[in-house]
């Protein structure tokens, strides 16, 4: 099931026109794109991306399914986490507003820790693999104020100024065309 939150966010990474939501389909009313729902997530990649996706996918759900779940309780206590929620928690406290979106969210340990403070968040990944692991963890962490979107960074499916506040660690390195991810 897709969420309100992302009803209201989501536009055709395309052509970015309006979307018809169904049960397990997404349907872009300008350009005629259809998109998958798996497992409740959006799989907004544009054809090309997703054919590529798909080529590697075998490999990804076998890496993420054999990938042991995080220790919820040791999350808060691991220095790696620790060292962005020290710079990042402040920065929402200053800027945020209204959601905080993480553009390659990975496994969601930063999603978990900052829905535990009441913040909507939204995870964005390239792998629907991955963002599957992460909705069982956060599942299992009791957090519920929780989106996920499977999407390319270059190609964001949501409408102009409705993220309010952004962040991408470790992500943009991963494929060519940054500027157009940062524009
Ligand atoms: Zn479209």
């Amino acid at each position: 099931m897709i969420t309100q939150l992302l009803k209201d966010k989501l536009a055709c990474p395309s052509c970015m026109g309006p979307l018809r939501f169904d049960n397990d389909s997404i349907k872009c009313l300008s350009c005629g794109a259809v998109y998958e729902v798996i497992d409740g997530i959006p799989i907004m990649l544009p054809a090309d991306i997703k054919k590529q996706s798909d080529k590697e996918s075998a490999f990804w759900e076998d890496y993420w399914g054999k990938t042991p779940m995080h220790d919820i309780a040791e999350v808060p206590k691991q220095a790696d986490i620790i060292s962005v929620t020290d710079h990042v928690v402040p920065l929402w406290d200053k800027y945020g507003k209204d959601c905080f979106f993480e553009a390659g969210c990975g496994t969601g340990r930063l999603l978990y820790l900052l829905a535990k403070k009441g913040i909507n968040v939204i995870g964005y990944d390239n792998s629907p693999a991955a963002l599957k692991y992460t909705a069982r963890f956060l599942k299992a962490a009791g957090v519920s104020n929780y989106h996920l979107v499977c999407g390319d960074m270059r190609y964001l499916p949501f409408k102009d100024n409705t993220l309010g506040m952004i962040y991408g660690g470790g992500s943009i390195e991963h494929f060519d065309g940054q500027q157009k991810a940062i524009n």
